[in-house]
């Protein structure tokens, strides 16, 4: 088999940390990896696949439209968003600021900030279809609606942290926390949905 080729967005954000949880999970599902750091339209090419770290998502959004990647980025078959990353993958953004853009790939409506401020950011031990993990919630957004051909991958109450959305030859899989810093259950079951 044909080592697969993963970007990792490497503007900011957890960017070491999901290179590393990526080749671990490559590791363990003994698929043979590229990791490639994605800064500009030429590093997209010819990718299977594109993770999309937190951080923040109006700085990301500019700094991908100045380098005109978002064109590219949306013809990418398979995208892992995380927090800042899940807010660019969403069709609808709510508390978005003036000007705000985002792929719109993934039929889900996200609310940005919505814990608050950075101060409650917090840490909690989650059940998901892929077992319990510590799952880190930094200034998160929520996932409050999801269209019909989206799957729910975890929930807490009735909060929606993780979904995934496969439609003809195009996968998204968008979560609201971290799991770059405590696992890497997600990054495994990513690489096995390519
Ligand atoms: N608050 C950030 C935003 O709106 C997301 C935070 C994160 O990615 N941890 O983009």
């Amino acid at each position: 088999m044909q080592a697969l080729r993963v970007g990792v967005l490497a503007f900011h954000g957890d960017v070491a940390e999901h290179v590393r949880a990526t080749e671990e999970a490559g590791k363990h599902l003994k698929r043979a990896l590229h990791v490639i750091l994605v800064r500009t339209k030429d590093d997209l090419r010819g990718l299977d696949a594109l993770i999309i770290p937190g951080g923040e998502s109006t700085t990301l959004q500019k700094l991908c439209e100045r380098e005109g990647m978002f064109g590219p980025m949306k013809r990418i078959k398979n995208i892992f968003g995380t927090c800042a990353g899940a807010i660019l993958l969403a069709k609808t953004v709510r508390n978005k600021e003036k000007d705000q853009r985002t792929l719109g790939l993934m039929d889900i409506e996200v609310e940005r900030n919505a814990y608050g401020r950075q101060t409650e950011s917090f840490e909690k031990r989650i059940q998901t279809t892929l077992g319990k993990i510590d799952a880190t919630f930094i200034r998160a957004p929520k996932i409050v609606k999801v269209g019909t051909d989206v799957e729910i991958l975890a929930k807490d109450g009735n909060e929606i942290l993780a979904c995934e959305e496969a439609k003809g030859n195009k996968y998204y899989l968008a979560l609201c926390f971290h799991p770059e810093l405590t696992t890497t259950k997600f990054h495994e079951y990513f690489l096995s949905r390519i």
